[in-house]
C-alpha cells in the first residue's frame, strides 16, 4: 500500500518523534526511497533539529521538532 507525498509530510513531525506505529514508520521509510522530495524534506529537518540539540544546552521544549517542521513545510511549499 502506497502512501502521498502529503500523508508523509503530515506524519513527518510524529515519525521524528517516534510517535508513530511500526506499519505506518515502514511505509514512510518506503515512501523516502522512493521520493527525492520527501527524503530531503526530512533530511533538512533533521539535520536543523540535530544543529539545535547540539549546540543548546537547554533541552528542546516539547512540540519543538513539529513547530519547526509546520514552519519549514510553510517555506518550501
Ligand atoms: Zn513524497
Amino acid at each position: 500500500m502506497q502512501i502521498s507525498c502529503s500523508d508523509v509530510r503530515r506524519e513527518l513531525a510524529n515519525y521524528m518523534e517516534d510517535d508513530v506505529d511500526a506499519e505506518l514508520r515502514s511505509r514512510i521509510e518506503r515512501h523516502f526511497r522512493e521520493c527525492d522530495g520527501c527524503y530531503a524534506l526530512y533530511d533538512s529537518i533533521r539535520e536543523v533539529v540535530r544543529l539545535v540539540a547540539t549546540t543548546d544546552i537547554i533541552e528542546l521544549p516539547a512540540g519543538f521538532s513539529r513547530r519547526l517542521y509546520e514552519r519549514l513545510s510553510t517555506i518550501s511549499s
